[in-house]
């Protein structure tokens, strides 16, 4: 065995445990491995142990991985901010996009697109200068405006934890973004179902899982980084 497939296993385990103590089912669940660090060869290796999930942060990343990748089945996630120009180059190559945060955005997806995308609303919770993403108070009025373009269909929102050792401070944002996930799928839009959150990275993914994440986008935990050579 090798050790990746004991981390694959590991998580595995991990994400069943906080299954069972808070009653959810793990087939709900979705392991996106985050690859943007690693190699192609790296992330075959992590297919190889049973993910066929896998997202990227940079449009030269993806398109990368997808040349080296010559597999069908697997679902690629953007979970990068993408600077409108790079839309045409990634939008019609990916299943999920995790990084929906403007209406400029919006517009040229809906001009590129081939298909409807699943896009998930990214929302800065924690209000982070550093982070992108919607504040929670815009986030209502934004997902109404995506109407207008039927080329999106909102599936969800991600947010990112604030870097803080205090684990309630993560827990409740990843609970404020529930909250407004419960609130926006109430509502029935049919452009807008909004039923799946996507939150939850390596140092935090157990917490999202306890809160309601229905997609952990795990890196460094997962696959490691380049920096640290080959096992
Ligand atoms: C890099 C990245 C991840 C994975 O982070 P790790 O801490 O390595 O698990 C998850 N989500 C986003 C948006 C990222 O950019």
């Amino acid at each position: 065995m090798t050790k990746l497939y004991e981390k694959t296993e590991q998580i595995r385990k991990e994400i069943q445990q906080a299954c069972l103590r808070t009653g959810r089912n793990h087939e709900d669940i979705t392991t996106i491995a985050v690859t943007k660090q690693v190699s192609s060869k790296r992330a075959i290796e992590v297919i190889d142990s049973g993910i066929i999930d896998l997202g990227e942060n940079r449009p030269e990343g993806l398109l990368e991985k997808q040349a080296d990748i010559q597999q069908p089945d697997l679902n690629w996630h953007f979970i990068g901010n993408v600077q409108s120009r790079k839309v045409k180059d990634i939008i019609n190559e990916i299943d999920y996009l995790h990084s929906l945060d403007r209406l400029s955005l919006a517009k040229e997806i809906q001009k590129r697109a081939s298909k409807t995308v699943n896009c998930f609303v990214q929302v800065n919770v924690s209000e982070e200068q550093s982070k992108s993403g919607l504040t929670v108070e815009e986030v209502e009025e934004f997902v109404q405006q995506l109407k207008q373009y039927d080329k999106i269909q909102v599936v969800g929102l991600m947010t990112m934890a604030p870097f803080t050792e205090d684990q309630e401070v993560i827990r409740s944002v990843f609970r404020s973004l529930r909250k407004l996930r419960d609130e926006l799928s109430s509502k029935k839009l049919k452009h807008a179902p909004c039923t799946l959150l996507s939150m939850g990275m390596s140092n935090d993914y157990v917490i999202a899982i306890e809160e309601g994440a229905t997609h952990v986008r795990i890196g460094t935990a997962l696959v490691g980084t380049e920096s640290e050579g080959e096992e």
